[in-house]
């Protein structure tokens, strides 16, 4: 037996608790991983509140990333005793996840840990940095540089943003942060950030086309504020979409696409093929200062992760919230 959150949903309605799991119970796979931490993501507190359809399969374990090592394997690229990390692939979403203290998941998903990092460490990065990382890569990959202007981060005190404010602030470029929580603009200056904006100057509806300003944006915020990242987004800049923190929708007009060429380019980590994941992790590796993940993460235990899940919906929780599962 072993412990860990379990999402059930049936006559008695939909609930997560902290509760004994059997190992006979676990799902199928060719690697069972020993857990040491897993994360809370937006996604993990959707899937624990019910306050968004990320569970498909009932009764659920969820934890959308993991790190421990390899208790069993019979999988030719792992054996017992390697260090591993996991981030998607539908894990707590579909195949039961890393808030527990074990997993037994297809070896094909997993990532040899980075040796830059301990698994507490790779936990604090976790899908948000590693999202936070696929955007940075992604800005490159379209050719924005330093000397092309501000880069702007929307929810920048939550995960994504606060490691993607990190990194490109240690890559060089001028990074504008956008928060609704002013009592963190010392939290975002100290990673990096050279301006802190109001998230109030983007969430009404705005004009087709504004000021151009932005050399590239990474957005976690959707809705209102990803239209306005576009409208105020400089000739030819890319605008790098991960998240929808603030709605689904897009209420946008195609202007700054078909005037200013502007790029809007989709992110998602859940699927993002092995090498892209890789070449994240490795960049994380060289390209974000590791003394600043204390700042970024707090550490709970397992009994601790119901309440914060509300608390993060509500965008309460700063930074990255890793999960000593032990
Ligand atoms: P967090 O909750 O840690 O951060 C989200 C931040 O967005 C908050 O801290 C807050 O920042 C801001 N925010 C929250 N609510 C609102 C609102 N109503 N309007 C405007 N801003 C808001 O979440 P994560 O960083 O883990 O994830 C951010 C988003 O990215 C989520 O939507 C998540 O689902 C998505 N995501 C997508 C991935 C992908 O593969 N595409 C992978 C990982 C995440 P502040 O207080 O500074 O304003």
């Amino acid at each position: 037996m072993f412990k860990g959150i379990l999402i059930e949903k049936d006559e008695a309605g939909y609930r997560a608790s902290l509760t004994d799991l059997d190992e006979a119970g676990l799902p199928e796979g060719d690697v069972t991983v020993r857990v040491s931490h897993s994360t809370l993501n937006y996604k993990d507190a959707l899937a624990i509140t019910g306050k968004g359809p990320v569970v498909r399969k009932f009764p659920m374990v969820p934890g959308i990333d993991l790190a421990g090592t390899v208790g069993h394997s019979t999988h030719p690229d792992y054996k017992t005793g390697d260090s591993v990390i996991l981030n998607g692939w539908g894990v707590g979403e579909t195949h039961w996840g890393g808030l527990a203290q074990k997993a037994r998941i297809n070896g094909d998903w997993l990532v040899p840990l980075p040796e830059q990092f301990t698994p507490q460490q790779a936990m604090a990065i976790g899908t948000a940095g590693y999202t936070a990382m696929l955007c940075v890569l992604t800005l490159e990959r379209h050719g924005v540089t330093p000397s092309d202007g501000e880069i702007l981060v929307t929810g920048a005190a939550g995960g994504v943003g606060s490691v993607a404010t990190a990194i490109l602030s240690r890559l060089g470029f001028r990074v504008v942060a956008v928060s609704g929580r002013p009592a963190e603009a010392d939290y975002l200056t100290s990673l990096g950030a050279v301006e802190v904006l109001d998230r109030a100057l983007f969430e009404t509806p705005g004009k087709p086309l504004g000021k151009e300003r932005w050399a590239g944006a990474v957005d976690v915020v959707g809705s209102h504020t990803l239209a306005n990242v576009c409208a105020s987004t400089k000739y030819r800049g890319v605008v790098a979409a991960c998240g929808l923190a603030g709605g689904m929708d897009f209420p946008a007009t195609v202007a700054p696409f078909i005037l200013r060429g502007v790029t809007l380019a989709g992110i998602d980590s859940v699927m993002c093929p092995r090498r892209e994941r890789l070449e994240a992790w490795r960049r994380l590796g060289s390209d974000l200062d590791i003394s600043k993940l204390a700042a970024i993460s707090n550490e709970i235990g397992l009994s601790e992760v119901m309440p914060l899940a509300a608390r993060l919906l509500n965008g309460e929780v700063r930074g990255r919230v890793v999960v000593d599962v032990n």
